[in-house]
């Protein structure tokens, strides 16, 4: 037998391995000092009471006559139509069979491109978040890589000479924070609907955006139920990141070769999954809520007050940097031409403050450093108080 060979050209991620090493190794040098965690993706404020309730509700019909069994392998119609109703309040009308229920974006990022031939040509535009890569290099998909940088405010445009048939926008973005505007989506829309490319459009932040005009789904730009699919996850939107459900829309007009995305995966999911747990669903289902759209946009919220006492200190010390705005990361320049991993061990050794290298994301990440706004508001004020201390000159 043979195996997947094009295993052996991943890379192998030693960013947050050697985050987690350095870390341990300071930890245990200096048992005594707090670390202030400002590196991590995952989020730490609970579920929301409208989630916990409507959980705690499935969990008994799952007891008595409510039973539930399979669930449908696209998802339960009860989330379907929720999903679709809050597209619907951004005049985005969609089909409840244009939504797919998943456990999560990550799964349906690397599933989606079982639909495409391992011919065609991908463009990542990094710094990115790393699953775009590793799931192509994975099935031996040529690479092309459009470098973002402080220049184009980390919001790279298509060019006439870019040769690529899937193409991966991710905004706002993980990891520059950096969100496009309408104008630039229609860009991307334009060269994928002109070059016969699909365009994976990453959805996950969509709920941190304040911005009237910064478009939440890219259904809201003219011409993408032609060439557009968009994942979705609750996992930063709602705390699911251990509860695990997320959305993909793929609309029915989306055809390629003669053939229709939506109904090859339909037949995908309905091969390779047995759907979503009813319990889960029902939990996702009450995010859609009035209640439950109010309680997440409060815990979003206290998100976004660390993420404005942090940008307070970096405005302070005159830092550049992007996102933060409508967007839980905030992407900065290493003060005075600092390297990422050398800023790094400057904040974990002077202020015990734990950030992410930049350059973990793409080389073109180098120089640069990524906060995130999912940690405790303490530890985030803290965190800015002895950023400012340090660098101040
Ligand atoms: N897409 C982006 C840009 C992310 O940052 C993440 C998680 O950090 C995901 C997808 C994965 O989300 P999920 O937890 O739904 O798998």
């Amino acid at each position: 037998m043979k195996l997947n060979t094009c295993y052996n050209d991943l890379k192998t991620s030693y960013l947050f391995h050697d985050i987690a090493q350095r870390v341990a190794a300071y930890q245990k040098a200096n048992p005594d000092k707090k670390l202030l965690r400002l590196g991590i993706g995952d989020v730490t404020l609970p579920l929301c009471g409208a989630v916990i309730d409507a959980l705690h509700e499935a969990v008994d019909d799952q007891a008595g006559k409510d039973f539930h069994g399979y669930m449908p392998e696209c998802g339960a119609d009860f989330l379907r139509e929720a999903i679709r109703d809050y597209y619907a309040e951004r005049k985005i009308v969609l089909d409840a069979d244009e939504v797919f229920v998943s456990s999560g974006a990550s799964d349906n990022l690397g599933d989606i491109l079982e639909l495409f031939s391992k011919d065609n040509t991908v463009c990542v535009l990094e710094p990115a978040y790393p699953a775009y890569v590793d799931a192509n290099v994975m099935d031996g998909r040529p690479i092309v890589r459009v470098a973002a940088g402080k220049e184009n405010h980390f919001l790279p445009l298509p060019t006439d000479d870019l040769q690529a048939d899937i193409l991966y926008i991710c905004s706002p973005n993980n990891p520059t924070g950096a969100v496009f505007t309408r104008e630039g989506l229609k860009q991307w829309v334009d060269y994928a609907n002109k070059n016969d490319a699909i365009l994976i459009y990453d959805a996950a932040y969509e709920a941190f955006i304040e911005d009237e005009s910064i478009p939440h789904s890219i259904f809201e730009i003219e011409g993408a139920r032609t060439c557009a699919l968009e994942i979705c996850s609750l996992s930063k939107t709602a705390g699911f990141t251990g509860t695990r459900c997320g959305y993909t829309v793929i609309p029915k007009t989306l055809e390629r070769d003669g053939m229709n995305v939506n109904a090859m995966w339909v037949r995908n999911r309905t091969t390779k999954t047995n759907g979503v747990s009813y319990i889960i669903q029902k939990g996702a289902a009450a995010v859609f809520t009035p209640e439950g759209q109010k309680q997440v946009q409060e815990n979003i919220r206290i998100y976004k007050q660390n993420a404005k006492c942090l940008m307070a200190a970096l405005d302070e010390l005159g830092i550049w940097y992007t996102g933060g705005k409508n967007a839980p990361y905030i992407w900065i320049q290493c003060p005075d031409g600092m390297g990422s991993w050398e800023f790094f061990d400057l904040l974990l050794n002077e202020i015990q403050v734990i950030g992410t290298p930049g350059e973990g994301f793409g080389k073109c990440g180098e120089g640069y450093f990524r906060f995130s706004m999912f940690g405790s508001p303490a530890d985030t004020k803290l965190a800015a108080e002895r950023m400012v201390a340090l660098l101040r000159k």
